[in-house]
């Protein structure tokens, strides 16, 4: 069983999973043993290496399935007392079960790759994320949902065959809490919403600006902690990424869809993750908080004072970047 466990000093949350790696060899992977054989693969329906965990067969789409993960972050719980947290150790550290549900979204094409789905399977892929968000939250322990997606070994993705993963949880991620209350506070002394206002001056400064259309933007960002490191919003003031009615998640299938062949138009085969940070589901809405979708690109790889200090060194000007994307062959293929 997967458990959280509470930094003391900071109050960060880690998962200690230990199912998902029995020795600390398994940690060293050679890029050559993650699969890319048809024949074996786990994700591919009808093969000898297919795992045929619990699918969650109302999530199917014509070009994609929706399993349990096999070696799950976040479990499912029958026993309500296990979301509370617990003090192992004479109640001198803080814990809890690592309570929530942990679920993979599998293409059923082995050959493409994130970089070579059409639009209409990027929209599939949304309209999933926002279908099993709603099946997840009805769980009264799950807290925050999160879709995420490793594109490369460099960036996670230990199976090669195309898949994005959603991760529930009982407690609020880490980067997402410091975002509600870092929101909530630029509320509190502007009376507005920080993205809302974000989005208006990046419109207006232009320098960082790599796609738009009538309901998205997506710019570099201006702290950011990745070479060509680029966000996507949605231009209204909207908390909740789930609520987004199906005409504007056609317009966000197509932002990503022309940012994605951008991004490898410039560095192909680069290695990136994305993920919606989206408001937690204990609140209802919120004025200050507004969903968005970041893409990281995974081209440098933290040094010792950037692990030491938290304090990035990002070697490509977000301005730079964004003239790099935006001259990097045009959009709208696909
Ligand atoms: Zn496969
Ligand atoms: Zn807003
Ligand atoms: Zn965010």
């Amino acid at each position: 069983m997967p458990e959280l466990r509470q930094n003391i000093i900071t109050g960060d949350w880690v998962v200690i999973a230990p199912e998902r790696a029995k020795r600390p060899q398994d940690f060293i992977v050679p890029t050559s043993q993650v699969n890319t054989n048809k024949d074996n693969c786990p994700f591919c329906e009808g093969t000898v290496g297919y795992k045929s965990n619990q699918k969650i067969r109302s999530a199917s789409t014509e070009n994609f399935y929706v399993i349990e993960n096999k070696f799950p972050a976040f479990v499912e719980s029958e026993d309500k007392a296990s979301v509370r947290s617990f003090y192992p150790e004479k109640g001198f550290y803080r814990a809890r079960a690592a309570i929530g549900d942990h679920e993979v979204v599998i293409s059923k094409h082995h050959d493409l790759n994130l970089m070579t789905f059409s639009k209409t399977m990027m929209m599939e892929m949304f309209e999933i994320f926002c279908a099993r968000y709603d099946a997840i939250k009805k769980d009264k322990s799950i807290v925050s949902i999160m879709p995420i997606y490793n594109h490369g070994v460099e960036a996670g993705a230990s199976v090669s065959h195309p898949h994005a993963q959603i991760f529930a949880s009982g407690i609020i991620a880490n980067t997402v809490g410091r975002e509600l209350s870092g929101a909530e506070k630029y509320y509190g002394i502007n009376g507005s919403c920080v993205f809302c206002d974000i989005i208006d001056h990046e419109r207006h400064e232009k320098v960082r600006i790599v796609e738009e259309n009538a309901d998205y933007l997506a710019t570099t960002f201006y702290a950011s902690r990745f070479p060509l490191e680029t966000w996507v919003y949605p231009k209204r003031h909207d908390s909740q990424f789930e609520n987004t009615p199906k005409k504007e998640l056609k317009n966000l299938a197509d932002i990503m869809h022309n940012v994605l062949q951008r991004l490898e138009r410039n560095i192909p085969r680069m290695p990136l993750n994305f993920y919606i940070h989206t408001l937690p589901t204990i609140h209802d809405k919120s004025n200050s908080y507004h969903w968005h979708l970041e893409i990281v690109p995974r081209l440098a790889n933290y040094g010792g004072y950037e692990i030491g200090s938290g304090v990035i060194i990002d070697v490509l000007s977000p301005e730079a970047a964004a003239e790099y994307l935006r001259k990097g062959g045009s959009s709208g293929r696909g």
